[in-house]
């Protein structure tokens, strides 16, 4: 190996190192071996780690842990990469510890309804294992058929029917993993309950920054007896968006409610012919699941409240093949972007329901002020926003354009009383974004959780949480719509 270069010299010394612990195909170090795991679902940043590390047993994940500990190096673990946030990409002087080998179902247990999995698991393998069962893992990410179940652990991954049945963290009851330094770690248990503070909702959604995670016991449920959608067509967006608040107003808890607009729909319907109204300025899909009885009962009173906030058309899934059509489209909307864009970048943040005509007024103003299109697609029922901005990754002025207007879907989320991020998590991409969600005292005691969990800041540095001086420089930098974002701040 060419050791010309300090960096060289450093890959070198930590190749040895890890060498020692890992068979030589579970080690990567070559670039035309890295360079796949150089970003994640969020390909405008992209960096090359000193070496990938492809442990296959928990004695190797703590034994790379240590080595790395040791030398000081820091470490990133990744599930399949398809995080839309930069969460899972490299650090230039640390290693990328896969979890991609740790692919075992161990159990499913139908009695207790639970299924015990390795953390690299795929999300949809926990359902098709359960099915059996007649059971399935309720959340459904719609990059469920690849993300791993240690990265939706990591992120508190959402999905379509999430409304109904809960986030991730609502539907894991036990994780173990390892620290930084390679010792093993538990947080949950087996029943409902566990002695002392309650760490679970702590690691889920701590985007790799607390723990390794190796292991996971997830709940089942039973799959509904029956479940159909309709498909609700508005003549506007804002219409749409006032939909959803009624729909939930009204009592009912849909086991979905997504919207799409019509730049969206027409995207999706090239692709996957899902039958969507292309005439319509948005759609929106209403699901209901139970028995016969429960989800005619629900399905009649959601055609209600629909046509009474201004549907011009509903149409209700004749069978399940056409319910799976409905979702589909829905599943393929950021895949299918690519077939109007070269690139695009999906927001994901979250505002109150009733606010939603509201954030979609001004991203329609913010399109004339970035000049850049954006197709808008998201768990309406959540009131989790997925605006995705669609631009042109070799011109570096539409990437810049790019940053500001999803800086501002963000922050003009933040002023509606929403957050900056709803399920994608932090990682590199809303940084920014969170020195004007949070004070620095806030921020402060975050650091603090970071540092009881790892001192030395090893597992996944430089994500998640800005430092003060990058908010004093956020804030010095940037002025969203004549605002300066943090006054209160110092200016270095
Ligand atoms: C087309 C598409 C659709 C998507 N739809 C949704 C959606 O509907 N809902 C949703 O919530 N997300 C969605 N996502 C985002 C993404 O799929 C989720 O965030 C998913 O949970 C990431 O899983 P992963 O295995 O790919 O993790 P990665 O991208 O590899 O990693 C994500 C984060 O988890 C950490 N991590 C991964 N594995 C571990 C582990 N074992 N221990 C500790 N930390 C770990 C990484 O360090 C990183 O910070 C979508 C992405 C795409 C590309």
């Amino acid at each position: 190996m060419n050791t010309s270069s300090p960096i060289d010299a450093r890959r070198a010394e930590v190749v040895r190192a890890l060498s020692r612990v890992l068979p030589a195909h579970a080690l990567l170090a070559r670039s035309e071996d890295t360079i796949p795991y150089e970003c994640d679902g969020l390909t405008a940043y992209r960096n090359r780690a000193l070496a990938v590390a492809l442990p296959e047993t928990e004695q190797q994940v703590a034994a790379v842990l240590q080595a790395c500990h040791a030398l000081g190096v820091p470490v990133v673990a990744r599930g399949a990469g398809t995080g839309l946030s930069g969460g899972a990409m490299p650090h230039s002087e640390g290693v990328t510890l896969s979890l991609a080998k740790f692919n075992r179902i161990v159990r499913i247990d139908p009695l207790s309804c639970t299924a015990l999995v390795q953390a690299g698991v795929r999300n949809l393998a926990i359902s098709e294992a359960a099915a059996p069962h007649g059971l399935y893992y309720a959340p459904d990410p719609s990059s469920q058929i690849a993300c791993t179940i240690g990265g939706n652990i990591a992120e508190n991954s959402g999905g379509v029917h999430c409304l109904k049945y809960g986030l991730t963290l609502h539907n894991v009851l036990q994780v173990r993993g390892f620290t930084v330094e390679g010792e093993p770690v538990s947080f949950g248990s087996q029943a409902l309950d566990s002695p002392g503070l309650d760490l679970l909702p702590l690691v889920v959604g701590s985007e790799g920054m607390l723990a390794v995670v190796t292991e996971v016991m997830v709940k089942l449920v039973p799959k509904p007896q029956l479940a159909r959608c309709i498909m609700a067509s508005f003549a506007d967006i804002e219409a749409a968006g006032e939909a959803v608040a009624a729909v939930i107003a009204a009592g009912i808890i849909p086991a979905g409610l997504e919207l799409m607009d019509k730049r969206m729909t027409a995207a999706v319907e090239d692709f996957v012919h899902a039958g969507y109204d292309l005439d319509a300025a948005a759609i929106l899909l209403c699901e209901s699941d139970g028995t016969p009885e429960e989800v005619g009962e629900e399905i009649e009173r959601m055609s209600a409240v629909l046509r009474a906030a201004g549907a011009t058309r509903i149409e209700v899934s004749r069978d399940e093949a056409q319910r799976q059509k409905f979702w589909s489209g829905r599943k393929n909307a950021f895949p299918a972007s690519g077939r109007i864009s070269p690139d695009y970048m999906c927001m994901d943040s979250t505002i109150p329901r009733k606010r939603l005509a509201e954030i979609l007024r001004a991203i329609e103003a913010m399109e004339q002020q970035y000049g850049l299109r954006c197709a808008n697609v998201f768990h309406a029922g959540d009131g989790n926003l997925h605006p995705l901005i669609l631009f042109d990754a070799n011109d570096p002025d539409q990437l810049h354009r790019c940053e500001l207007f999803g800086a501002d879907i963000l922050e003009t989320s933040v002023r509606l009383g929403g957050t900056v991020t709803g399920e994608h998590g932090v990682g590199v991409e809303k940084l920014n974004s969170m020195c004007v969600q949070f004070s620095p005292e806030e921020r402060e005691q975050m650091f603090a959780l970071k540092r009881a969990f790892d001192p030395n800041e090893g597992l996944n540095p430089g994500k998640v949480i800005p430092t003060l001086q990058r908010c004093a420089e956020y804030g010095k930098l940037t002025v969203l719509r004549g605002l300066l974002p943090f006054p209160d701040l110092p200016r270095f």
